[in-house]
């Protein structure tokens, strides 16, 4: 058994051990001691990290024996008595987020009786998952309410109780743990089991945001910042939104409008382009058929894979001897071939030939094939088509 230093004192950053035993493992060292500051992962909430005897722990494990094991990256020694020092901006955090997901939990279990069924710690935000699936409303009515708690700046005790004491007590979650039970009770609003480090005051997590909720298992998982985190959170989106403000230059609350036009706009654009597109694909076409070859392969700049299907298709109906192949002049480059009526060149077989030779995708029907993805050079994929177009 280790002492657990943060049982009754969850503030103690430093610490006094006495080393227990020292294992060798893949080149790091299992640590027992007799007591300890570090919290052990368990519960949903993560280690600490910190220093023992100047090396750095990096991860702590709550073994079934109750003892607490700590990886270090350097050798101590059986025996000695050494100084510990917890990370206290992590601990911290993980008691800000720790104790927030009591309230929280409490919160949808008072207003609306639904239960908290486990609790999860990120890097960056934590979740709880409720047995059923909660509305917006429901989500916003229990986020006031915590927060009403956490501003109300009530005090948060630690108590110890047997099983028998316990089952007598209004606990939100029963407990399934035998022996002493470790209580946590904020006052006059939740009393749960729970081996995890709290602040003293509800008012020290600061604030309690939600950031978002999605069906999870047939109830809701709801995801949420407390204190550093929320303020972390909000600088984040802040920045995002700046930079949204500086090309749209309005207001946050009229963003989504604002991009909505954008968009309606941009399509109305791409309705008039396109009609002006048909129209000048018809002179194009001529322009192509005026050299008098029924086999035109050419780049043409300036136009998209649409627009040269409009040339290609107006010139074959044109002649239908002609066969006609248009690259696009971007990188890596798109194809369109068509082929009128009296040839019997297959589009769709030669663009996948030209796809099998350099790299790329595409296909179609025997008179109307497109294909894209070309990285090879212009002259070389006309020099390709023509051969094979020619040849058949
Ligand atoms: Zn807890």
């Amino acid at each position: 058994m280790t002492t657990r230093i943060y049982y009754t004192e969850p503030y103690r950053r430093t610490f006094d051990a006495t080393v227990l035993s020292v294992d060798a493992v893949d080149g790091r060292f299992h640590v027992t001691l007799d007591q300890t500051a570090f919290y052990p992962t368990s519960g949903g909430q993560p280690f600490d990290t910190g220093t023992l005897g100047g090396a750095a722990v990096t991860d702590v494990i709550d073994r079934e024996d109750g003892g607490i094991t700590h990886i270090v990256s350097g050798n101590l020694k059986a025996g000695e008595v050494l100084a510990g020092e917890i990370d206290w901006a992590r601990r911290f955090d993980h008691m800000q987020q720790h104790t927030g997901q009591h309230v929280l939990s409490a919160a949808f279990d008072r207003l609306f009786g639904v239960r908290t069924e486990s609790f999860h710690m990120g890097q960056q935000s934590s979740t709880i998952d409720l047995a059923r699936e909660v509305s917006a409303s429901e989500i916003a009515k229990a986020e006031d309410d915590a927060n009403r708690v956490v501003w109300e700046d009530r005090p948060v005790a630690i108590k110890f109780a047997t099983a028998e004491e316990a089952a007598a007590m209004p606990l939100r979650k029963e407990s399934g743990r035998t022996g002493a039970l470790r209580l946590i009770d904020i006052e006059d609003y939740d009393l749960s089991a729970c081996g995890g480090t709290h602040v003293e005051r509800t008012g020290a997590i600061g604030v309690i945001a939600i950031a978002g909720a999605e069906k999870f298992k047939g109830g809701s998982r709801v995801e949420f910042l407390c204190g550093g985190r929320a303020l972390e959170r909000f600088r984040t989106w802040r920045g995002a939104l700046a930079a949204v403000q500086k090309h749209l230059s309005v207001p946050p609350i009229d963003m989504a409008a604002s991009i909505e036009k954008m968009q309606d706009d941009g399509k109305a654009s791409q309705r008039v382009l396109r009609g002006f597109q048909e129209k000048l694909a018809a002179h194009e076409a001529q322009a192509l058929l005026a050299t008098g070859s029924p086999l035109v392969v050419v780049a043409l700049d300036g136009w998209d894979a649409q627009g040269l299907k409009a040339i290609a298709t107006a010139a074959t109906a044109a002649n239908p001897d002609a066969v006609i192949a248009l690259f696009t002049t971007t990188s890596p480059s798109q194809v369109v071939i068509a082929r009128g009526s009296n040839s019997h060149v297959d589009a769709g077989a030669l663009v996948k030939e030209l796809a099998a030779r350099f790299g790329g995708k595409g296909g179609g029907k025997p008179d109307l094939a497109q294909g894209g993805g070309f990285t090879a050079a212009t002259a070389e994929l006309i020099a390709a088509v023509k051969a094979a177009a020619g040849g058949s």
